[in-house]
């Protein structure tokens, strides 16, 4: 069974508009009551409501608040079965404390009005059909379908961007055979590649070839970070501020978008060219600055192109493998004896048995090396990597 979340830009009309504003604002109020009631029963009584109990109460809160009868009812329902989520994963983070994982549980809190961005129709209430997406209590609102749509549909979610633009998210379930991965005794080594996240470079492989971040990304970049610094000395609630903010996200928004695109582009090719591909996790290893990039978009950045490679690696028959980065930079692909470096080190020099080669060549060499050793061995699964990036993969297809 494979997962997968389609989005297309919608073009609502402005009474369509309105309509969804109304529909976001009006399931916000649900959720903060709904929080709210949750809160007070347990402050007073320790009792728990259950989202079950929530949607039962609905239909006497729609004689309170007219304005909910506007509202498709699993639209609504979807609303304390989303808090619900919120609580469950509180939950779960306070018992991972207890077990000795430090993180902050974070009790659900209230969304305000601009936070509360999306609505779900969970089975039914739309209907796709040529250029129109009809939404019940809503209305036909144009979209385009730039790609065709595979797989049976399972839930809808209207999104709106911080942009004021709005989305519809398809998550579709196929029930495919996965190919087989071949053997990896049978995979020529020319089919094998290692890859390293390159200090100067955005990738580099074990046969030294640089990848670079697309110049257009790195300019839309550059600028991400000049109206950012701006937009930061704007004063509080101005009417300034708010023009900054939607020129900051709009910049945002476009960087994103090029950056998705470059990272599909990119892994089409690896996963194209090659049959095994090894990577250093990165989860795992703590970014050092790079050149161009701000160590936040760094991370995200191959935060998604693992993501991606993994899936596209997966349905298309291939391998590609995480491994932990300790020591692939200090270690010598050649001999295998530590060779200390400085960051500024440049070059791998190896006093043992005198290779010289580029530092991230060398890292990349030994990445591909060490995935090619654990692969096939249980360890690599039971790692739980594999299970985060299935959840992940989710979110990078949707962004
Ligand atoms: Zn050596």
């Amino acid at each position: 069974m494979i997962k997968r979340t389609y989005k297309y830009r919608l073009y609502p009309t402005k009474t369509q508009q309105e309509i969804l504003e109304k529909t976001l604002c009006s399931c916000c109020w649900l959720y903060n009551h709904f929080l709210e009631q949750r809160r007070n029963a347990y402050e007073k009584d320790k009792t728990r409501i259950t989202c079950f109990d929530q949607i039962k109460q609905i239909p006497k809160l729609k004689k309170e608040k007219p304005e909910l009868n506007q509202i498709y009812s699993q639209v609504l329902q979807d609303v304390p079965r989303r808090l619900d989520k919120a609580f469950q994963n509180f939950f779960r983070r306070v018992v991972e404390n207890k077990n000795g994982k430090n993180q902050k549980p974070g009790y659900p809190r209230f969304k305000g009005k601009n936070r509360y961005d999306s609505l779900v129709y969970p089975q039914s209430g739309f209907a796709l059909q040529d250029n129109k997406l009809t939404l019940s209590k809503i209305g036909s609102i144009t979209i385009i379908l730039h790609r065709e749509i595979k797989g049976s549909i399972k839930t809808l979610t209207i999104r709106r961007t911080n942009t004021n633009k709005w989305y519809a998210c398809f998550s579709i379930e196929i029930i495919k055979e996965l190919p087989q991965k071949p053997l990896l005794e049978n995979i020529p080594r020319k089919d094998c590649v290692g890859i390293d996240a390159g200090l100067t470079s955005f990738l580099t492989t074990d046969t030294g070839k640089e990848i670079e971040n697309p110049r257009y990304l790195r300019a839309s970049e550059e600028k991400l970070a000049r109206v950012q610094r701006n937009h930061s000395r704007k004063k509080l609630r101005s009417k300034n501020r708010e023009k900054s903010r939607l020129h900051v996200a709009q910049i945002h928004e476009k960087t994103t978008n090029q950056r998705i695109d470059f990272l599909h582009k990119l892994t089409n090719s690896l996963i194209k060219n090659y049959i095994f591909i090894g990577y250093e996790n990165l989860l795992i290893r703590n970014m050092v600055k790079n050149k161009y990039l701000s160590k936040s978009i760094y991370d995200a950045a191959w935060g998604t192109l693992f993501n991606l490679l993994n899936y596209k690696a997966e349905e298309a028959g291939k391998w590609a493998v995480g491994v932990n980065p300790k020591k692939t930079t200090i270690t010598c692909s050649q001999c295998k004896k530590i060779v200390f470096k400085s960051l500024s080190t440049r070059t791998h020099t190896c006093p043992h048995c005198k290779l010289v080669l580029s530092r991230d060549e060398n890292a990349a060499r030994n990445i591909l090396a060490l995935a090619l050793s654990t692969a096939g061995t249980a360890g690599i699964n039971a790692c739980g990597v594999e299970r985060i990036l299935s959840t992940m993969k989710q979110e990078a297809l949707s962004l």
